[in-house]
């Protein structure tokens, strides 16, 4: 199970398949990676199986993206499938998340978004998440999309380490954690997000390691913004030397 993302000048696609390499040690039963072209549209491409596979069924992606995120999946709610795969998309599909960990209380929102008339199209409990930041921000028109998974992580129990998209908030990469670790990577114009520092040690030595209950909005536009959680206040992050 791993996370990678990245946002920069160099091919997000390859960034992103050589980072989940490196973190194929981890264990882990699925793959699957999303990317934000530059007019802000997504493409996703996950399967059973491993990094080859994924890399067997995308290729075409190669080279159309400059940020995006990858997942290996070690299954904990629903069998290991292409559905179940990483990442999820909300139901109006412009919101993409990748998680690692468990949402122990998925079910009860599951019931909650289903009266509201959501869908689900895996049996994870991470397509849960993905759709009560959708139902957050539908309910709340003027809300920016950080605001809005910060409130969606106020409502749920359970271990996380995630990453999320939007596709109205082109450029921006929205982490958190509690009880999974995440990475940032700090590079000259260009950002890294991993589960440990291996994917981005040969592009960067300066990494910020988020801690528990914390969340970060990165863009190349605004730099790194780090928030507590619970309540939203500012963290100033202290950056570590690799010597990786
Ligand atoms: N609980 C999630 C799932 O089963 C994430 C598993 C993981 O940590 O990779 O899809």
């Amino acid at each position: 199970c791993g996370i990678v993302g990245y946002t920069g000048f160099q091919d997000a696609y390859e960034v992103v398949i050589n980072g989940l390499r490196r973190l194929e040690y981890r264990g882990y039963d699925s793959a699957g990676i999303v990317l934000e072209n530059s007019n802000s549209v997504f493409s996703v491409s996950k399967t059973k199986g491993k990094v080859d596979d994924l890399v067997a069924i995308s290729g075409n992606l190669a080279g159309t993206a400059h940020i995006g995120m990858g997942h290996t999946r070690w299954a904990t709610h629903g069998v290991p499938s292409d559905r179940n795969s990483h990442p999820h998309l909300s139901n109006n599909g412009k919101i993409a998340l990748v998680h690692n960990g468990i949402i122990e209380n998925y079910d009860t929102l599951k019931i909650m978004l289903t009266e509201k008339g959501f869908t689900f199209h895996s049996e994870t409990d991470t397509e849960v998440l993905v759709n009560l930041i959708q139902y957050i921000m539908d309910i709340n028109e003027e809300m920016d999309f950080p605001t809005a998974v910060r409130y969606a992580l106020n409502e749920v129990f359970g271990a996380y380490a995630i990453t999320v998209m939007h596709e109205d908030f082109p450029g921006v990469l929205v982490v958190a954690r509690l009880g999974s670790p995440l990475a940032i990577g700090l590079g000259n114009n260009e950002y890294f997000i991993a589960s440990d520092a291996s994917p981005f040690v040969e592009f960067t030595k300066e990494a910020v390691y988020l801690e528990e209950g914390h969340m970060a909005t990165i863009s190349l536009e605004n730099g790194v913004d780090i928030r507590n959680i619970k309540d939203n206040v500012k963290i100033t992050p202290e950056v570590q030397q690799l010597k990786l």
